[in-house]
């Protein structure tokens, strides 16, 4: 099951989104996760982070963000969002 829910480098912050908020779902049944997990603070998290990610039109291939950070600085703004997820999906998957 937890090999389901895998994020890395590679995936867009979008894959990445979907597979964190799906294992979530799953997660948020589990009456040991409620009491252990806010849910309510990651979700507030999660949306904040597609925010900056929406803004920043990362893995949006179609524009370029002209917000004047380079393109080095919106790879490394990519890889911290990834990371968000990494740790995210890790820590959800002690519940699985
Ligand atoms: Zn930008």
């Amino acid at each position: 099951m937890a090999a389901l829910f895998e994020v890395d480098y590679n995936d867009s912050v979008w894959d990445a989104w979907l597979t964190t908020v799906n294992l979530m779902d799953i997660v948020e049944r589990s009456q040991q996760a409620r009491q252990s997990y806010n849910f309510e603070e990651s979700r507030h998290q999660i949306e904040k982070i597609c925010q900056v990610a929406e803004e920043h039109l990362i893995d949006k291939n179609e524009r370029e963000c002209c917000c004047g950070l380079s393109s080095a600085e919106h790879l490394l703004l990519k890889r911290k969002i990834l990371k968000f997820y990494m740790l995210q999906v890790s820590s959800l998957k002690h519940f699985l």
